[in-house]
């Protein structure tokens, strides 16, 4: 469980309260900053450092999203996000109370995020209905596809990971 007293803040670059483009339906976009992937040709290299950036607390976030009725949930992005994975997940946890959804990006693959073996990724992992997984890959960049950057980012829903799960574990 995430308590909020103990639960670090969020180290965000930006928010975007209304979008339309950053997963299904209207949502309410973190930009975490922070990330270790250094994609060639990143839109956000003012992402990339983990010191810059502003703090907001996990409650902060969801008195915002309270405002707003016609949000259909929450999406992480970045940066990278499974870098606060713990401080997401207490935003993810209200999120979810709140009848809504959570669609979280990641530069790394859903497979590298299983090996990690940590339980607030693990967490995340759990509370996120739409992964969208894998590097930003400029070779295979593609500005047709849906919410992706690159061809070989997925969009992994819960049961297309758990068949991605089943496979690693046989
Ligand atoms: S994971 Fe995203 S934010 Fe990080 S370097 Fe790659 S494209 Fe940029």
């Amino acid at each position: 469980m995430c308590d909020p007293c103990l639960t670090p803040p969020l180290r965000l670059s930006g928010i975007v309260e209304e979008s339309i483009v950053d997963g299904p339906g209207l949502r309410f976009v973190l930009f975490t900053q922070g990330c270790p992937h250094h994609c060639k040709g990143c839109h956000n290299p003012q992402t990339h450092s983990f010191s810059g950036g502003f703090l907001l607390r996990a409650e902060d976030v969801l008195t915002r999203m309270q405002e707003d009725p016609l949000l259909a949930g929450v999406t992480f992005s970045g940066g990278e996000p499974f870098e606060q994975a713990q401080a997401l997940c207490a935003v993810a946890q209200g999120v979810r109370r709140m009848g809504l959804d959570v669609v979280t990006f990641t530069g790394y693959t859903y497979e590298a995020l299983l090996r990690r073996a940590d339980s607030w990724t693990d967490r995340l992992l759990a509370l996120t209905d739409l992964l969208i997984d894998g590097p930003y890959v400029e070779s295979l960049r593609d500005p047709e596809l849906r919410f992706r950057g690159s061809s070989n980012q997925r969009e992994l829903d819960r049961a297309a990971r758990e068949r991605l799960r089943l496979r690693m574990a046989s």
